[in-house]
């Protein structure tokens, strides 16, 4: 485990085939409530951060992992790492920035050249199963841009005309909830895809033009690339408000229970 490194300081078994992973971890996590940045609140006494990180470590498919911090919490993160076992995958930190987006990029950029598979993970989804990051590394080892795990959704969604805080809101359509898609991360993508557009997002925001996307899959899309989905699981929801913790403290309860996880 070290803080960003060189290129040449790399530790990826020599296999152009294997995947680095960027975890953008550097928000604040105000859904949850007041106390520390979201990735580094407790989930069965251990940080959301390592949940997320081993469970990606756990994939054959990931050689590296690179941790995007808050910007003020680099060495908390890097020690924080340092007393989990990581199955002994090389794990990097380096600063976040002001938001997702950016983080995402600058953990990009600290991922060596020679690697062209990257996945993007929310450390906020700390349960993701193996079995989905190994079928997002795939499908873009199969040939796919851009991939996104989703899964159907149990409620029906309206399209409103967003008001102020405690005014109606006008519904201005029903969209067929059988093609909609919750999607989840890891995000695949073919480095150069990912590199390219978050290189034209940073130059069209710095023309003042377009706002950030909540995903790297969404980018892709803006600049014309094309997403495919696969399927991803109930269980890598993502944790942002209260009761997620607490569905999450169950589902963790309940592997340990099952297979001393
Ligand atoms: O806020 P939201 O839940 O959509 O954040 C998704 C992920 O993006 C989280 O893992 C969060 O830590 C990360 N993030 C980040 N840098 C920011 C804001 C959010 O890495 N400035």
């Amino acid at each position: 485990m070290a803080i960003p490194t060189s290129p040449k300081e790399r530790n990826l078994n020599g296999s152009a085939a294997v995947a680095a992973a960027v975890v953008p971890a550097a928000g604040r996590g105000e859904r949850l409530g007041p106390g520390a940045p979201k990735a580094l609140r407790e989930l069965g006494g251990v940080p959301l951060l390592v949940h997320a990180v081993r469970a990606l470590a756990r994939s054959r498919a990931v050689g590296l992992v690179v941790v995007a911090a808050p910007p003020d919490g680099v060495a908390e993160v890097v020690a924080l790492l340092d007393s989990h076992g990581l199955d002994g995958k090389d794990v990097r930190v380096v600063a976040g920035g002001a938001d997702r987006q950016e983080s995402v990029r600058l953990g990009l950029a600290a991922v060596p050249e020679e690697v062209d598979i990257v996945l993007v993970h929310d450390a906020a989804r700390p349960l993701v199963p193996v079995e989905v990051v190994d079928a997002v590394a795939a499908a873009v080892r199969a040939g796919a841009d851009a991939v996104v795990p989703a899964v159907p959704l149990a409620d029906t969604v309206k399209r409103v005309d967003p008001q102020a805080p405690g005014v109606p809101e006008p519904v201005l359509e029903t969209p067929d909830r059988s093609a909609l898609r919750a999607v989840q991360t890891p995000q695949g993508f073919r480095r150069s895809v990912l590199h390219e557009v978050h290189e034209k997002a940073l130059a069209e925001e710095s023309a003042g033009a377009l706002p950030p996307v909540t995903d790297d899959a969404g980018l892709v899309e803006r600049f014309g690339g094309r997403v495919v989905v696969v399927p991803g699981h109930e269980e890598a929801f993502k944790v942002t408000r209260p009761l997620d913790l607490v569905l999450a403290e169950a589902v963790l309860a309940r592997r340990r229970a099952s297979d001393g996880f």
